[in-house]
C-alpha cells in the first residue's frame, strides 16, 4: 500500500444508483498513491464487487468491537473484510457526538479491525471552542494515547486529523495549523511506537477540496487526506487524488 493515501468518507449518503461513481473514481485512481471509498454499510459490498482487479480499495465507516454475537445491528470487523473491505474508518467525531463513542470503544474497535485484517483509519482532531482555548495540541494528544499502544499494529494504522471545526463547514486549517499539528501526532505516535512512526500515513480532514489539496499535501507531514463531501462525486475526487499523486 502507497503511504499517499486518498481516503473519501461517504458517510449516511449514496444509494445503489450511486455505485457508477466509484466506478468512475476506480478507474481514474492514479499510480504512486492508494486511494479508497468509504460508502455506507450497505454499498460495501456490492462497491468491492465492482472494483476487484481495480486499485480503489473499499473501507467501512465503523465496525463493532466484539468479533460476533447478541449486538443487533451492528457490523463486526469481520463481516466488513468479508464483505471485500480493506479499512475501517474508526473514532470519526461525528460518531464519538452522535454515538458517544469513547476512547476506550475506539481502542477496542481498533484491536477488532486489525485482528480481522483491517486497515485502522483513526480519527482525532479538536473542536473549536478547545482550539480557541489553547488546547488543540494536548487534546489531539490525549486521544491518541488514550486509544493507541505499542500492541497495536502499526502498519494496519492510519492516523487522520480532522478538527471538527473544519468539517463540512467549508473551514479549512491553515498550512500553519495543519504542519504544527501533523508534527505533533508523527511526536506523539513516535512515543508510542518508536521509529516505525514515520511510516504511518498523517491524513487530513476538514473541507478538503479540489481548489485547497494541492496546498495542504504540500505540508511536511502530510500523506494524504481524509475527504467527505467532496469524495461523493468522481468528478470532485478524482483532481483531489491527482493533486496527491502530483504533490
Ligand atoms: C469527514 O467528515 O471525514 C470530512 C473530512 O468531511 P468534509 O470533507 O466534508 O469536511
Amino acid at each position: 500500500m502507497a503511504k499517499k493515501i486518498a481516503a473519501g468518507n461517504w458517510k449516511m449518503n449514496g444509494l445503489m444508483g450511486d455505485l457508477p461513481q466509484i466506478d468512475a473514481i476506480a478507474a481514474a485512481v492514479p499510480t504512486g498513491i492508494t486511494a479508497l471509498i468509504c460508502p455506507p454499510a450497505l454499498l460495501v459490498a456490492p462497491a468491492a464487487a465492482r472494483t476487484a482487479g481495480t486499485a480503489l480499495r473499499i473501507g467501512g465507516q465503523t465496525c463493532h468491537s466484539a468479533a460476533k454475537g447478541a449486538h443487533t445491528g451492528e457490523i463486526s470487523a469481520n463481516m466488513l473484510r468479508d464483505a471485500g473491505a480493506d479499512a475501517v474508518i474508526l473514532g470519526h467525531s461525528e460518531r464519538r457526538q452522535d454515538q458517544g463513542e469513547t476512547d476506550a470503544d475506539i481502542a477496542a474497535k481498533i484491536s477488532a479491525a486489525q485482528s480481522a485484517g483491517l486497515q485502522a483509519i483513526f480519527c482525532v482532531g479538536e473542536s473549536e471552542a478547545t482550539r480557541d482555548a489553547g488546547h488543540a495540541l494536548a487534546h489531539v494528544a490525549d486521544q491518541i494515547t488514550a486509544a493507541l499502544n505499542a500492541n497495536c499494529d502499526a502498519q494496519q494504522l492510519m492516523v487522520a486529523y480532522e478538527p471538527i471545526w473544519a468539517i463540512g463547514t467549508g473551514k479549512t486549517a491553515t498550512p500553519v495549523q495543519i504542519s504544527e499539528m501533523h508534527a505533533h501526532i508523527r511526536a506523539t505516535l513516535a512515543g508510542i511506537f518508536g521509529d516505525t512512526a514515520q511510516d504511518i500515513p498523517l491524513l487530513y480532514g476538514g473541507s478538503v477540496n479540489a481548489t485547497n489539496a494541492a496546498e495542504i499535501f504540500a505540508c511536511p507531514n502530510v500523506d494524504g487526506a481524509l475527504v467527505g463531501g467532496a469524495s461523493l462525486t468522481a468528478d470532485n475526487f478524482i483532481p483531489i487524488m491527482q493533486a496527491l499523486a502530483a504533490a
